[in-house]
């Protein structure tokens, strides 16, 4: 056997491989799920960049013990590269001052009538040039990678003309080929809807429909669709006539639901058998039925929870009922300002009542499955992708515990 290419990690004092919650495919997770080995090795082949064996550093095969590329591991503890599966990272301009005014007592109309809201955003991004999004966009997912990030989706939605969309996920593209994180391009017009269309949001979506889906797909800028239903946004029905053509251009579907009100969004999403279901903070209990016996994977959302006082998303009834639960930061200036992906680890631990196995589970294993990349990233198995987060701490359990700020 050759072991030039192979590299043997030893002495990791504490390594969380997820094993467990591979196999039950992200539900019903129990500590033991975690698949915990204390002094582990494992050893890697350079060439493919994935894992070739994985055990206690006392039970190394013999003929993996004599590779000459080895690492002393020792005070680290191991869990996989975190995947943040839904953000807003491509956008121009700052929200703080909403913020401000938010706190100063101003309803949502009021920042609006005074420049703030998601219009500002809007306007802020398509004046801004492909090469100032793009550096922008650089420094904030440098910001996720220091968080522990290996993987990152990234929705447009912040243009909302073909010219300005097309030039967000042409960013991402370019992206793709100068940062070390992998990249999930999805493509989000129907976030609002556009002034030009105030009124006729119909005609925004059958232009969506005819002409901007089509593009986007001929040019393979996404891998998935998103919509987001609410009051003043899409309807159910508008929703599903752009998931439909998306679905017919090889788009795989993700969809922002019961946010604000449960409107049926989690029961479409469902239907059409999408990869994800986003916030949930007011689900239905017959749609907490429905998803958790789907492969549609809930993402919670709870810095949004956070940042803008609204009820978090009852995670303890979705994950009882056998539902399959990932978080996210849901980053973007208008709701959750925050990169930090490990502090939404003690956010669901601390106010939604999830265990701290299961809240590992969902910013790795589960996130993987939001993105359909389960059986190459999110656990540390024999096959799957040598992508590691390494903590300074003497056990994950400091993950949450430390309010995101473990090193
Ligand atoms: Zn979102």
């Amino acid at each position: 056997m050759n072991l030039e290419s192979f590299v043997l990690y030893d002495r990791v004092h504490q390594c969380v491989t997820l094993s467990g919650v591979a196999s039950k495919k992200g539900r019903g997770i129990t500590t033991e799920d975690l698949g915990v080995i204390e002094n582990a090795a494992m050893v890697v082949d350079s060439n493919t960049a994935r894992i070739v064996w994985i055990g206690k550093s006392d039970q190394i095969p013999q003929q993996y013990q004599q590779i000459p590329n080895r690492f002393d591991c020792d005070g680290e503890v191991w869990i996989p590269e975190l995947i943040e599966c839904h953000t807003h990272l491509i956008f121009a301009g700052d929200r703080s001052h909403d913020f401000a005014m938010r706190a100063s007592g101003k309803t949502y109309s009021e920042i609006a009538a005074q420049g703030g809201g998601i219009l500002t955003t809007l306007s802020h991004t398509r004046e801004a040039s492909f090469e100032e999004l793009l550096e922008n966009a650089k420094l904030e997912i440098d910001r996720f990678q220091k968080w522990g990030v290996g993987t990152l989706e990234i929705k447009s939605g912040y243009g909302l003309s073909l010219e300005s969309e097309l030039k967000i996920l042409k960013c991402i593209q370019v992206l793709q080929t100068q940062v070390p994180v992998q990249l999930i391009p999805t493509f989000m017009p129907a976030h609002a809807v556009p002034p030009e269309y105030k009124n006729r949001s119909d005609d925004y979506v059958s232009l969506i429909c005819s002409e901007w889906i089509p593009e986007v797909a001929q040019a393979k800028l996404a891998q998935y669709f998103d919509v987001f239903i609410e009051d003043g946004f899409f309807s159910v029905s508008q929703a599903e006539k752009l998931c439909l053509v998306a679905q017919d251009h090889d788009l795989q579907i993700k969809i922002h639901a019961d946010q604000f009100k449960s409107l049926g969004g989690t029961s479409l999403a469902v239907r059409l058998n999408a990869q994800s279901v986003d916030h949930l903070d007011q689900i239905s209990p017959q749609d907490i039925e429905a998803l958790s016996k789907s492969n549609t994977v809930a993402v919670l959302c709870p810095g949004a929870s956070l940042f803008t006082g609204t009820p978090y998303a009852p995670a303890r009834k979705l994950i009882d009922s056998g539902a399959r639960v990932a978080l996210t930061t849901d980053f973007n200036p208008g709701t959750c300002p925050s990169r930090n992906l490990p502090l939404m680890t003690t956010l669901a631990c601390a106010q939604m009542k999830m265990t701290i196995p299961e809240a590992i589970a969902g910013i790795t294993y589960n996130a993987a499955a939001a993105l359909g990349l389960e059986n190459e990233i999110g656990s540390l198995e024999v096959g799957k992708q040598f992508r590691v987060c390494q903590l300074k701490a003497d056990s994950y359990e400091s993950l949450p515990y430390c309010f995101g700020e473990l090193d």
